[in-house]
């Protein structure tokens, strides 16, 4: 079955102790429709500018990525700037233009309303909002979200929380929007707003599902060189959504492994500038790495 992802599409500059790098492929919806597009068919809702370059829509072709949601509008393409410290968890905002995004409506072509599977990645939740208005009855649907939508559209988020099946979030997102320091109990708080599923990542430290039957833990992949995580979180989701789309049976079954190749997806974005290094990535590859942190969590 396929994905619906809503997002954003992006050209990121990004500087991290590695380099810099100016205007590459980015935006949630893109990290999150590549990372999808490894294990079913995906099609991608967004809005780039005309002066989108064309090679970066071959990129989303390559992938197999159905573009009839993807509008081009007179203008420039949002534009994100951000900068790492050398522990690469802290990140700073340089720049953010958006363009023809401060227009977009998400209205989607009438083929992509019976999408089964819908990921509204991190996007305004109005927007969100907007996309669920016209679908009709998706078998699962997730959403993502950052700080920004917690500090300027915390009611629009809220309403969100109570029309999704899982939430994914960071874990200083979970504790902003519960006021709760524990995660746990965040977690717990946050099934109380709505989503039967709440998956709260911690970066370098993985991931944690709560659901109704219990928790679960996904590491991170261990690397010993992050060169920009930008869109891990992306990748992370995205992956996780493709996985659940291309098997067989309730989405709720395949959870688990749906996060370890979240996991592993989120690994390859962080090894490259951008969608560099997640585009070169195989099936195979995936596998292999699936495999290897498998061994590492048997004990
Ligand atoms: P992540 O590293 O997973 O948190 O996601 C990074 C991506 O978020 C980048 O590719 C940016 O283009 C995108 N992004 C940054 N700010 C915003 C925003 N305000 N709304 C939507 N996407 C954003």
């Amino acid at each position: 079955m396929s994905v619906l992802v809503v997002g954003s599409t992006a050209l990121d500059s990004i500087k991290t102790p590695y380099g810099e790098n100016p205007r590459l492929l980015g935006g949630s919806a893109s990290h999150a429709a590549v990372a999808a597009s490894f294990f079913a068919p995906v099609k991608l809702v967004g809005i780039v500018g005309d002066d989108f370059p064309k090679r970066y829509v071959r990129l989303y072709r390559r992938h197999g990525i159905d573009l009839a949601g993807l509008q081009v509008a007179p203008g420039k393409t949002f534009h994100w700037a951000g900068e790492y410290e050398a522990n690469m968890n802290n990140r700073r905002t340089l720049t953010t233009e958006l363009g023809v995004f401060e227009t977009f409506i998400p209205n989607l072509p009438e083929a992509h309303r019976q999408t089964p599977f819908v990921l509204l990645a991190n996007i305004a939740p109005a927007l969100q909002h907007h996309v669920l208005n016209q679908m009709r009855r998706p078998k699962f649907v997730v959403a993502d979200t950052m700080d920004l939508w917690l500090n300027i559209a915390l009611d629009d988020l809220l309403k969100l929380l109570r029309r999704v099946d899982a939430l994914v979030l960071n874990d200083s997102e979970a504790r902003q929007l519960t006021k709760e320091d524990n995660v746990i109990a965040a977690a717990k708080k946050i099934h109380r707003l709505g989503p039967k599923y709440v998956i709260v990542k911690k970066g370098e430290h993985g991931a944690l599902l709560s659901s109704p039957t219990g928790m679960f833990i996904s590491p991170a992949f261990p690397l010993n060189k992050v060169v920009d995580p930008t869109g891990a979180g992306d990748s992370f989701v995205g992956a996780l959504m493709g996985y659940l789309a291309g098997r067989k049976g309730a989405p709720e079954a395949h959870l688990k492994r749906g996060m370890i190749y979240g996991s592993v997806v989120a690994s390859f974005c962080c090894e490259g500038f951008g969608l560099t290094r997640t585009t070169t990535v195989t099936r195979a590859a995936i596998e292999q790495r699936a495999r290897q942190l498998k061994k590492m969590v048997q004990f």
